[in-house]
């Protein structure tokens, strides 16, 4: 078919399937307005960590504490910055695992969504990158749950998207458990980057489903820098954090 009759036909059949399926909110099935929201009562469940906090970590900032937190001002994480949409709780954790078990391509976008307004308008022509797996856990899953909402995240913000530049080169165990130093240990040069000067000067925005303790992503952040990444960020769907660090 040419591509002028493909675009109203696209537009038509997709119209079709809209009016056939009414939207359901992804965390409770019930029935929506829009494709890809929350319903009001589960949007309400869940704590919205947005944009304000800490400016290179994201968590809440204490009273006595200007733009960055003391830990960070302290010890600068490998990340120039770090958000993410929502606190790691029982819906986000419900959302993120049926992605990565259920490879829902329409939770990827609603993840997407949400995390499009954390975009940091100062990067440049910046690269999306995906938190890679490596090839072993790539071919037992299929795909990386990862690389879906980075690719969906790309679209939204209309910006490259690249899922093998970045690459995980040696398998890395569960990091469940274990201390910081440990994590540090077992993600330290697991990654490798294949085209460097794909990266070199270059503003990268890594997307991660999950984060937990960020070794991972400090990891990724270290190669893409020796790379010559001028800043690396991290977005992600849902971020485990303490509800001491909420309550500040
Ligand atoms: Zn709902
Ligand atoms: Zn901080």
């Amino acid at each position: 078919m040419s591509r002028v009759f493909a675009q109203p036909f696209r537009f038509i059949a997709k119209t079709m399937i809209d009016f056939a399926l009414p939207p359901r909110c992804p965390g409770c099935a019930e029935v929506i307005d829009e494709v890809g929201a929350f319903c009001p009562v589960c949007w309400g469940r869940m704590e919205w960590l947005g944009n304000s906090g800490c400016v290179t970590c994201g968590l809440p900032l204490a009273a006595t504490e200007a733009d960055s937190c003391a830990r960070c001002l302290a010890e600068p994480p490998g990340l120039d910055r770090m958000r993410a949409a929502v606190a790691y709780d029982e819906l986000p954790r419900s959302i993120a695992l049926r992605l990565k078990y259920g490879r829902k391509v329409a939770l990827a976008r609603t993840m997407a969504r949400y995390m499009a307004p954390l975009r940091n308008d100062a990067l440049i022509t910046p690269l999306i990158i995906p938190v890679p797996l490596h090839r072993r856990r790539l071919w037992s899953r299929g795909f990386n749950q990862s690389g879906l909402v980075a690719r969906e995240l790309a679209r939204a913000w209309g910006r490259e998207f690249d899922a093998r530049l970045l690459r995980r080169t040696r398998p890395t165990q569960s990091l469940k458990g274990m201390s910081h130093n440990q994590r540090k240990k077992a993600v330290d040069g697991a990654f490798g980057i294949a085209q460097k000067e794909r990266v070199a000067g270059r503003d990268i925005v890594l997307v991660d489903d999950v984060l937990t303790s960020g070794s991972t992503a400090e990891a990724c952040a270290k190669v893409l820098r020796k790379a010559g990444a001028r800043r690396v960020e991290l977005i992600c769907w849902a971020r485990v954090v303490r509800p001491s660090q909420l309550m500040r």
